[in-house]
């Protein structure tokens, strides 16, 4: 495997194991050791159980050592662009956490249909009614539809591998006949505006992650390098044949500490 200067690395699944954060065994050491070689490493995160604070401490509190300018994540594009447009209030599928980010940054989060937009992100606890709202706020008040990702699953805090948000997303863009905004990976402004200030071509970036359909195929569009790790929810090997050819990752290792560095 070629070695790499440029690395932008997920979070769950590749870094860390669950919703515990616990490290995969060796990568504190892996990680705060790139830096010394020379490495430049980027997280770039999906995560919307926490706020970009809260997730930002505690993988610090695990023993990654990193700078929040190193630090991407899906919420703090989500907030940007709700923003500029105009966005006071929003219904949110999303964690406490998640709901007190947005209400320090001056969006009202409310169970309701009158809103200027629907966010989701993971949330337990989803109901065909909180559903029903959202459907009745895109349709009848114009709301405009974001979503943090398009993930498929994940591990929860139990190691159970449990469905994620994409699913609830693709129902409301089905039932509203709309298109969501995409915040996170792998949307393409997402990932481009993870290597600003790097002085490199997308080429010369290797996008690490343990979802080969959704991070790397994104990556691999914009011309990253890939590397599926089998660490996260996916596990299975042979899995590799379901993606096109073109867009498959270009390495496939068991941990992110196999990388050499
Ligand atoms: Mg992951």
């Amino acid at each position: 495997m070629k070695k790499y200067k440029y690395l932008l690395l997920d979070v769950e699944g590749t870094i860390v194991l669950d919703k515990r954060y616990t490290p995969v065994p060796g990568s504190v050491r892996w990680f705060n050791s790139l830096g010394k070689k020379g490495v430049k490493a980027r997280l770039v995160t999906n995560n919307t159980t926490e706020s970009p604070e809260d997730l930002y401490n505690i993988l610090r509190k695990k023993g990654f050592k990193f700078d929040k300018s190193d630090f991407f994540t899906c919420l703090t594009v989500a907030l940007a662009r709700m923003k500029r447009n105009r966005v006071k209030s929003c219904l949110a599928f999303a964690y406490p956490g998640v709901k007190r980010y947005l209400r320090q940054n001056g969006i009202i989060p409310l169970n309701s249909k009158k809103v200027d937009a629907v966010l989701i992100g993971h949330d337990p606890t989803v109901t065909y009614k909180k559903l029903n709202t959202a459907v009745g706020a895109i349709i009848e008040n114009g709301a405009k539809l974001y979503t943090l990702h398009r993930n498929r699953r994940f591990v929860d805090e139990n190691r159970e591998i449990v469905m994620s948000s994409g699913p609830i997303a693709k129902a409301l863009e089905n039932a509203c006949l709309v298109r969501a905004s995409l915040c996170g990976k792998p949307d393409r402004r997402f990932y481009l505006s993870c290597l600003k200030g790097w002085d490199v071509e997308p080429s010369g970036v290797l996008m690490v992650s343990d979802d080969p359909f959704a991070d790397l195929v994104g990556a691999r569009k914009i011309g990253m390098a890939t590397c599926w790790v089998l660490t996260g929810s996916q596990k299975d090997r042979s899995m590799v044949k379901k993606i096109p050819e073109k867009h498959r990752p270009d390495y496939i290792l068991e941990s992110v500490v196999d990388i050499p560095a």
